[in-house]
C-alpha cells in the first residue's frame, strides 16, 4: 500500500521551508514592531467554540470542519485562529492584567474545502488580534500594518477592500432588506443561497456561484443603512486610512465568511498574479461581541488572518538555503572516528558541518561537498592522523592547505570569514536581514 499526503494537504520539504522561514521572519518583525506578541494556542478546541463563534450558517461550520469525538468530548481541529485566541484571552483573564492586548499567531488551519489553486485543506495562517480598543484609529492602524507586512515581503500589487457590517440594529435591518430583495428571486438562486435566504441571508453575498452573481450585484448595500455611531466609525476609518495614504476600495459586498464580525471588515486582495478567484491574501474585521459571547467582559476586538500559501505563491523564489561550512570526508577507519569528534568540536564553535559516514571514495565525497555548496572539505586519512593535521580543500578558492588539529575550529573560522561563498551556493552572510 502506497501512502500519500491527504488530499488538499502538502508537505513542506527543507528546500521550501527556507522560503517559509523567511516569510515568517518578515511577518514577525513587522508585527512585533507594532507591539504584537506571539501566542500559541491549542490546535484542537471544543467543537462548540467554532459553532458558536464562527456561526452555524457558515460554510466552515456547515461542511468544512474536521470534527471528532474522543472520550465523550466533541472536538475540532481548528479551522481558523480567532476563536481559539479569544478563548485563551478569556480563559487567562487578560483584561484583568492589561487594558489592551496585542497578540499574533502563526500555524496550520484545517478546512475540508474543495481543493483548488490557492485553496488547501491544511493551510497556514498568520494572524493578529487586538483586544481592548473599540475605535476606528485602531482599525486603520491594523489595516495599515497588514499592508505593511505585504510591502515588507515585496508585494506591491494588492488592493485594500473595506466595508462595515454595522452592529446590532443596522445588521438586523440589513438582514431584512436582503431577505426582501432576494425572496422574489428565490427560484433563480443556487441551492445553497436558497437555503441561506432562510438561515443567514448575509451569507448569500459571499457566494461565488454564477447563478447568484446578478442578484447579488443588485442587492441593497448595508453601507446605506448604517446610522449613528456605526456610520461615524466608518467615516473616521476612511479618514485615518487616508492619512496613511491608503485609498481603499469601498466594497459593500464584502461580508466575509464568518459570523462574528461587527462594523469594520477588510480584505487585501492580489491584483496581479495567478490566484484567480482565490485572490484574498488576508482578511479580517472587528468582532466586538466575541469576548463577551465567550463569557468574558465586554471587550472589543479586531483582527485579521493572512494565508501564507497564497502569499508565498506571489513571491520570488529567493536564494536557496546555504550549504554547510565544512564537509567532513574521512578517508580511513581511524579517520572516521576522528572526523566524528572534529565535527562535534567545529559545531560547538558555531560552524555548520556535515559528516560523510558512507565510506565512499574521496572523489565521490568531493562531488557531494560541491553539490551541497560546502565552502570547505576536510580530509582526514592515515597521513593526516599520523601528523595530527587536517587537509583543508577550499572549494571556493580552489586551493588546498594543511592545518594542525590543535585549534582547528579557530583556524577554519578565520578562513571562512575571509573567503567568499562559492558562487553556485550564493549563501547569505550570517546576520543578514531575513526580509525577502
Ligand atoms: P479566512 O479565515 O477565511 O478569513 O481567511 C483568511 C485568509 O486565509 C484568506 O484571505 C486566505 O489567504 C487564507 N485562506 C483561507 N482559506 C484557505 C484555504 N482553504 N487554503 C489556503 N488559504 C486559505
Amino acid at each position: 500500500m502506497e501512502f500519500r499526503a491527504v488530499r488538499g494537504m502538502k508537505d513542506i520539504l527543507p528546500e521550501q521551508a527556507v522560503r517559509w522561514q523567511r516569510l515568517e521572519a518578515t511577518i514577525r518583525s513587522v508585527v512585533e514592531r507594532y507591539g504584537f506578541g506571539e501566542v500559541r494556542t491549542t490546535v484542537i478546541e471544543a467543537t462548540e467554540l467554532f459553532v458558536r463563534q464562527v456561526g452555524e450558517g457558515t460554510d466552515i461550520v456547515e461542511k468544512e470542519m474536521y470534527s471528532f469525538e474522543r472520550h465523550g468530548d466533541a472536538l475540532t481541529v481548528r479551522p481558523e485562529g480567532t476563536a481559539g485566541v479569544a478563548r485563551a484571552y478569556v480563559q487567562h483573564a487578560l483584561q484583568a492584567r492589561e487594558p489592551v492586548t496585542r497578540w499574533y499567531y502563526l500555524g496550520p488551519m484545517f478546512r475540508a474545502e474543495r481543493p483548488a489553486k490557492g485553496r488547501f485543506r491544511q493551510f497556514y495562517q498568520a494572524g493578529c488580534e487586538h483586544f481592548g480598543d473599540p475605535g476606528p484609529l485602531c482599525d486603520a492602524e491594523m489595516i495599515g500594518m497588514a499592508a505593511e507586512v505585504l510591502q515588507a515581503l515585496g508585494l506591491r500589487d494588492f488592493a485594500v477592500h473595506v466595508s462595515s457590517l454595522g452592529s446590532g440594529d443596522a445588521r438586523a435591518r440589513f438582514r431584512e432588506a436582503l431577505r426582501a430583495h432576494f425572496e422574489p428571486l428565490r427560484a433563480e438562486l443556487s441551492a445553497d443561497s436558497q437555503r441561506r435566504l432562510d438561515s443567514n441571508p448575509l451569507r448569500i453575498l459571499d457566494s461565488k456561484d454564477e447563478r447568484d452573481r446578478e442578484a447579488i450585484a443588485r442587492a441593497p448595500s448595508l453601507l446605506g443603512l448604517l446610522g449613528g455611531e456605526d456610520a461615524r466609525h466608518f467615516e473616521d476609518l476612511r479618514r485615518y486610512l487616508g492619512a496613511l495614504g491608503i485609498a481603499p476600495v469601498i466594497d459593500a459586498t464584502l461580508v466575509r465568511g464568518l459570523d462574528y464580525y461587527t462594523r469594520t471588515v477588510f480584505e487585501l486582495r492580489a491584483t496581479a498574479g495567478e490566484l484567480g478567484a482565490q485572490d484574498a491574501l488576508l482578511g479580517g474585521g472587528r468582532y466586538d461581541g466575541m469576548v463577551q459571547g465567550l463569557g468574558g467582559p465586554a471587550v472589543p476586538a479586531i483582527g485579521f488572518a493572512m494565508g501564507l500559501e497564497r502569499i508565498l505563491s506571489l513571491l520570488e523564489e529567493g536564494p536557496p538555503a546555504s550549504g554547510p561550512d565544512c564537509y567532513l570526508a574521512p578517508l580511513c577507519e581511524a579517520g572516521r572516528a576522528r572526523a566524528l569528534v572534529l565535527g562535534k568540536e567545529l559545531r560547538t564553535a558555531g560552524l555548520r558541518c556535515e559528516l560523510d559516514g558512507r565510506g565512499l571514495s574521496l572523489r565521490a565525497m568531493l562531488r557531494r561537498a560541491n553539490a551541497l555548496g560546502s565552502r570547505l572539505c576536510l580530509l582526514v586519512g592515515e597521513e593526516e592522523i599520523g601528523r595530527a593535521v587536517i587537509t583543508v580543500k577550499d572549494l571556493a578558492r580552489h586551493e588546498q592547505v594543511e592545518i594542525p588539529w590543535e585549534q582547528a575550529a579557530e583556524t577554519l573560522a578565520r578562513r571562512l570569514a575571509s573567503s567568499p561563498a562559492p558562487a553556485a551556493n550564493a549563501a547569505r552572510a550570517p546576520g543578514e536581514a531575513d526580509e525577502a
